[in-house]
């Protein structure tokens, strides 16, 4: 039986550590401040943004709670965005995604500050990545490197295959597998259906960041291998569950993280560690 990588456990802990650097920043006369902004009232996006919220409290970072109605114009929003950049107290911007369709998302998220740019979505902080350079990270994927640290599991020199290749999730993942020695595959839904269990199979380490209900099974799996479920999908009940199918998955893995309590309350407690990260970055720590 695969160990289960108990992500719930490990964000706590990363919580508990942003709360103590908040505090110690304080002491410092440096506040830290997370700004987040939501265009619309789309349900989920709306529970995501709540939780944020709520992260920031037990973790004594100020927030504030931009909301705009659905139908705001381009400019409203980047004039919002402009002010927020401009707010010293204000050390961190989040843009809940996705915005509606008549707004440019690209252009959103080249207005935010890349020093206040805690989604890590900014091309400058993107640009950082690929350089191997210090910055701001995507959430998802660094949460995960956390995980695999946590768990002593070191990609150095290990097969990396990443199914999906979003820029949220699935090029920001394989760049950081790459610079931490792994060798790397990424598969997406050009990749020839009939290889992708072989693919799948070659991979000591396996991330699932496809969006597709259980899709990777348990002979898709190397035996001992670590399976990174990222997946956030409905089941045929309308159960939440993961890209992996995680009862075949787990007889076969070394390890796995479950879903709900693997990736997602790391990718929230990773925001809480950038707007402590940025906040540094603002006054040159
Ligand atoms: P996305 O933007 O929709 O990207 C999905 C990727 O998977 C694309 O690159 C796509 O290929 C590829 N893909 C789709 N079907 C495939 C198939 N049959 N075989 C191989 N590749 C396939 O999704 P995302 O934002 O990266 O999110 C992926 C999943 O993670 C979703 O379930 C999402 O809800 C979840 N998620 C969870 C968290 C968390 O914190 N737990 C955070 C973010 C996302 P193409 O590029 O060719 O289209």
């Amino acid at each position: 039986m695969a160990t289960i990588i108990d992500g719930k456990a490990l964000a706590a802990r990363m919580r508990e550590r942003a709360a103590a650097d908040v505090a110690s920043l304080a002491e410092r006369g440096i506040s830290c401040g997370l700004a987040v902004v939501l265009v619309g009232d789309d349900q989920a996006s709306a529970t995501y943004v709540r939780s944020k919220l709520r992260d920031c409290e037990q973790c004594g970072i100020r927030s504030f709670d931009c909301k705009l109605p659905a139908d705001t114009p381009q400019d409203e929003l980047m004039a919002l965005i402009a002010e927020l950049n401009a707010d010293p107290e204000v050390t961190g911007i989040l843009v809940q995604m996705p915005l509606p369709a008549h707004l440019d998302t690209e252009a959103v998220v080249l207005a935010v500050d890349p020093e206040k740019d805690v989604d890590g979505f900014h091309p400058l902080n993107m640009g950082r990545l690929v350089r191997d350079l210090p910055g701001l990270r995507p959430c998802t994927p660094a949460g995960i490197m956390e995980m695999l640290d946590a768990y002593g599991i070191d990609p150095a020199g290990k097969n990396a295959v990443i199914v999906g290749r979003s820029s949220i999730v699935g090029k920001p993942m394989s760049l950081m597998l790459l610079s931490r020695n792994a060798t790397i595959s990424v598969a997406h839904s050009h990749t020839d259906p009939r290889e992708l269990a072989r693919i799948c199979q070659s991979a000591d380490i396996l991330v699932a960041a496809c969006g597709v209900p259980k899709m990777i099974k348990g002979p898709w799996v190397k035996p001992g291998a670590t399976v990174i479920d990222v997946g956030m999908d409905r089941d045929e009940e309308g159960r939440l569950c993961g890209d992996v199918d995680f009862a075949s998955a787990e007889a076969v893995a070394g390890a796995i993280t479950p879903v709900p309590g693997g990736v997602g309350p790391m990718t929230r407690a990773m925001l809480m560690t950038n707007v402590v990260m940025a906040a540094r970055l603002q006054h040159g720590l």
